[in-house]
C-alpha cells in the first residue's frame, strides 16, 4: 500500500542510491520486516559529505524568497500528505495513529516557523565611537551541518532540524535512526518536491557510529545537530573536539512533575496520562518521577491508576488504542528491568506491570524511594513512578537531585508558590499547570546531563549562524 510510494534509498546530491547491503525495518507491533534500507558503505558516505560541503557554499548565497518557499511548499506538501506520513510513522515506530497526527503538526509548526523566520531575522548594525562610525552584525549561516535523529519522534525531530538549517542558509547530510529511517527518506521526496536545489540536503542511512566518526573527524562538517542518548551525545561532543564543532545535543531527561495538594486532580491525571501516552513514554521529556503531595498521595495514586489501567494498549492502527508497542525488545527489557528492580526495592504495583512482545501495559507504582535505580534513571515507557513529598523545599531538592535538566512540570494554583518553584527548577523547562508545553515558538533545551542548544523560538536559528562583526569607518 503506501510504502510502495516511498522511495526506500538513499538520497545523495539529488538522486536516488542504493546499494548491496541493506538494515532491515522492522514494524515494533508484530516484528515483520517492512523495508529495507541501504547501509550505505564509508566511500559513499564520504561522497555525501562531500556533496553537503560544496553546496553549502551556494545554499549560503540563496535569496531569502527562496529559502523562505522552499519551506512553504515543504509545509504544504506534509500537510496534503498527511494521512500518509501518519501511517508511516505508526508503522515504523508503533505509536497510536493519534498520536502520529499530533506528530504531524508538530513537525508542521517547525517549518512553518522558521519559514516566517527567513523573512524576519535580521543582521544589525549600531554607532560606534563616532557619527562615521559603525559596528555591523552580520548573521552568517554556518555552513555545512550534519544531523543525527532518534526514532521517538521521527518526523518532528527532522523538521526541527532541517528547517532552521534552510532557514539559516546552511547544507544539511541526515542520519536519522536506522529503526524508523522511512519517516527521513521520504522528507526528501517531498523537499525535491518543494524545489530544493540539490545535494543540499542529503539523506543517508548507514552504520551509526561509522557515520558519527566521519562527520566528527571532517573540519568541512560545521556543525553538528544531535537528538538522542546522553551516551552517545557524549561520545560525538568528545571526538568532535579535534574539529571544533558548534554543537547541539539534545539528550536525555528525567523530568519531575510536581503535584500540590491545592492542584485540580482530575485536571492533572487526564494531563498526566496524555503527556505519559505520547509515543508510549518515550520522549525524553515524558514525566519520570511523579511527586504527590503527602495529604492526596494515596487519592491522587487511586485516581490516577484508575485512569491509566484502563487505557488500552495494541497496534496503533486500531483507533481504540491508546498506546502501541515500545520501539523494540531492548526497549521492553530496560523497561521491565527498571520496574523489577523497584518492586524489588520496595515499590508497589496499583496497576498494570505486565508487557507481552512489544507492548508493555501503563503501570502506575507507588512508594518509590529516591535510592531506586527508577529515580535515576529515564524510563522510556509507559511507567508513572510515584513518590510522596512533604514541603516545598524538599520537593524542589528531590527534584534537582538529578544530572538531567530538561523538562519539568509543577501544578498548583497558588501562583506565588508557582513562580517560586519555577525559578528554584534546576531545569531549562518548567511547565506550570500545563503538561503539552511544546511549541515552535518555545525554546526547547536542556541543561547539564540533558546537553545544550536551542531548538524552534527566535534563538533556533542562530545555533545555525555565525554572529560576524564588521568595524567599519566611513
Ligand atoms: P537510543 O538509545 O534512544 O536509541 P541513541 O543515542 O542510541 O538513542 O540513538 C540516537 C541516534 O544516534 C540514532 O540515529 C542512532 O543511530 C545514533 N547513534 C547511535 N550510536 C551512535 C554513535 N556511536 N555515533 C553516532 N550516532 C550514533
Amino acid at each position: 500500500m503506501m510504502l510502495k510510494s516511498i522511495n526506500k534509498k538513499n538520497y545523495i546530491n539529488g538522486s536516488w542510491v542504493s546499494c548491496s547491503n541493506n538494515i532491515k525495518v522492522y514494524n515494533p507491533s508484530n516484528n515483520e520486516v517492512i523495508a529495507e534500507v541501504p547501509d550505505l558503505p564509508k566511500e559513499k558516505i564520504l561522497e555525501a559529505i562531500d556533496d553537503t560541503v560544496k553546496k553549502a557554499e551556494d545554499w549560503r548565497y540563496s535569496n531569502l524568497d527562496q529559502r523562505y518557499e522552499v519551506l512553504r511548499n515543504w509545509y504544504q506538501l506534509i500537510r496534503d500528505n498527511r494521512e500518509e506520513l501518519a501511517s508511516i510513522i505508526t508503522l515504523e515506530q508503533g505509536k497510536v495513529i493519534s498520536e502520529a497526527y499530533k506528530e504531524i503538526d508538530y513537525a508542521l509548526s517547525y517549518v512553518d516557523w522558521f519559514a516566517c523566520i527567513v523573512k524576519s531575522h535580521k543582521n544589525y548594525s549600531r554607532y560606534g565611537s563616532n557619527i562615521n562610525h559603525r559596528i555591523l552584525v552580520d548573521k552568517e549561516p554556518i555552513g555545512a551541518v550534519a544531523a543525527i535523529t532518534p526514532w521517538n519522534f521521527p518526523l518532528a525531530m527532522i523538521a526541527r532540524k532541517i528547517a532552521p538549517a534552510l532557514a539559516a542558509g546552511c547544507s544539511i547530510i541526515l542520519k536519522p535512526s536506522e529503526f524508523t529511517p522511512l519517516s527521513a527518506l521520504v522528507q526528501a521526496v517531498l523537499l525535491e518536491k518543494s524545489g530544493l536545489p540539490a545535494g543540499v540536503l542529503n539523506v543517508v542511512t548507514c552504520n551509526a557510529k561509522l557515520f558519527g566518526d566521519l562527520i566528527c573527524q571532517d573540519f568541512r562538517i560545521r556543525k553538528i545537530s544531535f537528538t538522542g542518548s546522553t551516551r552517545v551525545g557524549k561520545l560525538l561532543y568528545e571526538k568532535s573536539a579535534p574539529t571544533l564543532k558548534r554543537m547541539s545535543l539534545e539528550l536525555g531527561g528525567n523530568s519531575p512533575y510536581i503535584i500540590f495538594a491545592d492542584a485540580d486532580q482530575e485536571k492533572v491525571a487526564e494531563e498526566l496520562i496524555n503527556v505519559k501516552l505520547r509515543s508510549g513514554g518515550q520522549s525524553c521529556t515524558s514525566p519520570n518521577r511523579v511527586f504527590i503531595e503527602k495529604s492526596i498521595y494515596e487519592s491522587f495514586v487511586k485516581l490516577i491508576s484508575d485512569k491509566f489501567g484502563k487505557c488500552k494498549v495494541g497496534d496503533g492502527f486500531n483507533k481504540s488504542n491508546k498506546q502501541g508497542p515500545l520501539i523494540n525488545s531492548n526497549a521492553v527489557e530496560k523497561v521491565n528491568l527498571l520496574l523489577q528492580e523497584a518492586i524489588n526495592d520496595g515499590a508497589k504495583i496499583s496497576c498494570g506491570g505486565k508487557y507481552k512482545n512489544n507492548f508493555v501495559e501503563p503501570t502506575v507504582i507507588y512508594d518509590c524511594q529516591d535510592d531506586m535505580s527508577i529515580f535515576s534513571n529515564e524510563i522510556f515507557g509507559p511507567v508513572i513512578a510515584c513518590y510522596s513529598f512533604d514541603n516545598v523545599d524538599e520537593v524542589i531538592s528531590r527534584a534537582n537531585n538529578t544530572e538531567y535538566g530538561l523538562q519539568s512540570y509543577l501544578y498548583t494554583k497558588d501562583l506565588a508558590k508557582a513562580n517560586m518553584v519555577a525559578s528554584k527548577l534546576d531545569f531549562n523547562m518548567v511547565s506550570v499547570n500545563s503538561s503539552m508545553p511544546g511549541a515552535a515558538k518555545a525554546p526547547f533545551s536542556g541543561r547539564k546531563a540533558s546537553g545544550f542548544g536551542i531548538e524552534g523560538s527566535d534563538e533556533g536559528i542562530e545555533e545555525f549562524l555565525n554572529t560576524k562583526y564588521i568595524n567599519w569607518n566611513y
